[in-house]
């Protein structure tokens, strides 16, 4: 969840390079949109987000650069890179997980600074991340305009140690028996503004809420074929051996410290 990804290998000038040899083949009348004025500018716009990377929040939108607006820009992505482009950009991302929720294929190009507001940047490869449809739908139009309300950029940013985020339980809560809470005095502002904004709360919680139900499961069997009452310290050992640390994800680690932390309450509800 939140991982860096790898820099991407093709940037804006390939891009504006194989837009051109395409179109002249084809029978598309992109070409004559891009000026070299409007060229030049694409790659000084490159520039500039890569050197503001650590706070894009800080560029402007824009809506045209010359005669390259919304519209051309948009024909341009729809009908070139998304058809042609994307073959070669997401080949180097093949088999990777969604930086975002660590779970499905990167399938979709999220625009981090959306092509709606930022059309210098609709198809400037360092502004396109490959994420799953999922955390596109979440993440939409929005890009913010503060550090802390601006979106996650995997190329630049990790988040993935998940620091100050914990797991609060309510066993006798049959619905909702799990809340995401965060340790204020660690917790950076922006990792709780993107767990909102890409509903890392919500698929959290059905994925910490399942993991509960299976150590429950679990731990039932075991007091079904055990023939004595199970004491807490037996209790506590035996959860303990359930949930090795070796190969659990970050969020499942601190989901079974927290766990841990309360087992003598979890003991009590399971009434071994
Ligand atoms: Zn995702």
């Amino acid at each position: 969840m939140f991982d860096k990804l790898e820099y991407p290998e093709l940037n804006v000038k390939e891009v504006i390079k194989e837009i051109e040899k395409r179109s002249q083949r084809k029978t598309t009348n992109i070409n004559k949109f891009l000026s070299d004025e409007t060229k030049r500018s694409l790659v000084d716009e490159e520039r500039k987000y890569e050197k503001f990377s650590s706070e894009l929040f800080k560029l402007k939108p824009c809506s045209e650069i010359g005669d390259y607006d919304k519209n051309v820009a948009n024909k341009i992505y729809d009908g070139v890179f998304k058809k042609k482009i994307r073959e070669e950009y997401m080949s180097q991302y093949i088999g990777t997980s969604c930086p975002i929720c660590g779970q499905t294929l990167g399938v979709e190009l999220d625009h981090v600074l959306p092509k709606s507001k930022f059309v210098q940047f609709t198809v400037t490869p360092i502004n396109l991340v490959p994420i799953c449809h999922n955390c596109n739908y979440w993440k939409g139009d929005n890009y913010g305009n503060t550090y802390a309300n601006s979106s996650f950029h995997p190329f630049y940013e990790d988040f993935s140690s998940l620091n100050g985020l914990h797991f609060n339980f309510n066993f006798c809560n049959k619905t909702s028996p799990i809340e995401i809470i965060y340790d204020k005095k660690k917790t950076n502002p922006k990792f709780i503004h993107i767990m909102k904004e890409y509903d890392m709360e919500g698929f959290l919680t059905i994925q910490a809420v399942k993991k509960l139900r299976q150590i429950e499961h679990d731990l039932c069997s075991i007091k079904v074929s055990g023939t004595e009452k199970m004491s807490v310290d037996n209790f506590q050992k035996t959860l303990n051996a359930m949930t090795e640390y070796i190969g659990l994800s970050s969020w499942e680690k601190i989901f079974i410290c927290d766990l841990m932390k309360v087992n003598r309450k979890f003991y009590s509800v399971l009434e071994f």
